[in-house]
């Protein structure tokens, strides 16, 4: 079994002690990885200082040479890293394979474009003898803490703009699917800098926390949930740093009667929440909420499109929906089942788990199915928390107020969906809803040329190249 290793000052380290890594679809221990201490975290955070002097004081068309070469590897390694992403993290090889790999090749070419961006001040004239001039300079040492669901993605959003802004960088994987930033560190140490890039596996509680608290670090960008979330600001606040946090959802997905019915069901399901990563996708449009006079005819549509939904080998092309990630994730979402039930909610389809509901050979994976409840209300816990599984809720609505109000109606303002062929009531609902991505007859498209931010529990602050540098004042006399 591959043991795999941290990624510090170039090399790659070893810990004493490694956790197991596990193979959602099966339930067996794939890989072994590094369970690092707050020593490791330090000799990280002490690498990435060193490495900084001179990686921020490269001209940016260095810089974006060294990206280039990482979207390289990317491209190069492709089949490689989308089948180790499917393994760990059970996500099909078909959104693994055709999205999340080739859209990250994407991301560190936009990067490298984008490290001019960095060093762009601008000229005020503010007398005859007085010039006024702002200079971006990056923060320093940059930590990037990165959730189980698309590592691939967030490591490369955290990574790829620090670096291009000027920053070196610490890489905190999750705990349940590090193996795809493992093997990155491993490829892209032939590229990059030694310091430059660092990355350190571990528990949350443990590595983590370290990090966090370590004084030489002058960034923290976590994506992850609003509770750990608050945990970190708690643990940032004797060395204070800029934290920007990429938090949960529970997002509305609305369809209006005057929609392109087709698109919109198809939109609501396959694209928004059940084949999405099952449901495992920070912006699953779990909240689905219909116009009353279109709502039976959308439950039809929807169940017949969740009914071939195919549940089974993530590798394979056919699969379209894979497992939960862990056995603790898993018993978090079969636990919804039961309170939407207890809490008076209508199953409309779906509700079963385990491993009957897959080959044999899978049987020991995580493995819930699309599943939807109905309910006119909007306060259950179902409606109101984020379930992070394949679990959605629908809601009839009759006016476009009660629609807003609805989707409002949340702790959470990460995103949601319209559905309409009314361009006013889109651009009214674009000024109304409060999330900070809002898509119009479609859903879950997050080109990264647009920055991504939550509002209320869905966190603050974003990674882009500006998001990762600081603006000088200087005034010149003469
Ligand atoms: P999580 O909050 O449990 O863990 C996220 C990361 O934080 C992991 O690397 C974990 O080890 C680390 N961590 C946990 N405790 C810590 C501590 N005390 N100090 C420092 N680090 C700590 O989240 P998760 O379960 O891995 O991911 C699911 C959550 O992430 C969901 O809420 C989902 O909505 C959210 N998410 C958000 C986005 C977004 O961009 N908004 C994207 C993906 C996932």
């Amino acid at each position: 079994m591959r043991e795999f290793s941290n990624l510090i000052g170039g090399e790659l380290r070893r810990t004493e002690r490694m956790l197991d890594s596990i193979n959602p679809a099966t339930g067996e221990v794939w890989a072994r990885i590094p369970r690092s201490t707050a020593e490791d975290a330090d000799a990280a955070v002490t690498a990435a200082r060193e490495a900084f002097p001179a990686w921020s004081a490269m001209p940016a068309a260095g810089r974006a040479h060294f990206l280039r070469q990482v979207a390289g590897v990317f491209a190069t390694n492709a089949r490689e890293l989308a089948e180790i992403e499917t393994r760990d993290n059970g996500r099909i090889i078909s959104e693994t394979a055709k999205r999340d790999v080739p859209g990250m090749t994407y991301l560190w070419h936009l990067a490298a474009a984008e490290c001019g961006a960095a060093v762009e001040g601008k000229s005020v004239v503010l007398g005859p003898d007085s010039l006024g001039l702002t200079r971006r300079v990056p923060y320093g040492v940059v930590v990037g803490i990165i959730p189980w669901n698309s590592p691939i993605s967030t490591f490369s959003a955290k990574a790829a703009f620090a670096l291009a802004a000027g920053n070196t960088v610490v890489i905190k994987p999750a705990e349940q699917a590090t193996v795809s930033t493992l093997r990155l560190g491993e490829l892209l140490r032939e590229v990059l800098p030694p310091g430059v890039l660092n990355i350190v596996s571990g528990l949350g509680e443990e590595a983590g926390d370290a990090l966090v608290r370590h004084s030489g670090v002058d960034r923290i960008s976590l994506t992850g949930s609003t509770e750990t979330a608050r945990i970190v600001t708690r643990a940032s606040t004797d060395a204070l740093k800029p934290l920007a946090f990429e938090l949960g959802g529970k997002s509305p997905n609305i369809v209006f009667a005057d929609a392109d019915l087709d698109r919109a069901a198809t939109g609501v399901t396959t694209q928004s929440v059940f084949t999405a990563n099952a449901g495992q996708v920070c912006v699953a449009g779990s909240r689905i909420l219909i116009q009353r006079t279109v709502f039976d005819e959308m439950i039809d549509r929807m169940t017949a499109i969740a009914g071939r939904i195919r549940l089974g080998d993530p590798l394979s092309k056919d699969t379209t929906m894979g497992p939960i990630v862990s056995r603790e994730q898993f018993e978090r979402v079969t636990s919804y089942l039961e309170i939407a039930t207890k809490e008076g909610a209508e199953l409309v389809f779906g509700g079963r788990s385990g491993g009957e509901i897959v080959d044999e050979a899978y049987a020991g994976g995580y493995w819930v199915e699309p599943t939807l409840f109905a309910t006119e209300d909007n306060a259950l816990r179902v409606c109101q928390e984020e379930i992070f599984g394949p679990v959605a809720v629908a809601l009839p609505f009759d006016t476009e107020e009660e629609a807003i109000a609805i989707a409002n109606d949340s702790s959470y303002g990460l995103a949601a969906g319209v559905w309409t062929r009314d361009l006013g009531r889109a651009q009214r609902m674009l000024r109304d809803l409060q999330a900070g991505t809002i898509w119009v007859n479609t859903y879950r498209k997050m080109p990264p040329g647009l920055p991504f931010e939550g509002m209320k529990d869905s966190g603050y602050g974003h990674d882009s190249v500006l998001a990762n540098t600081r603006e000088k004042s200087c005034l010149i006399e003469t």
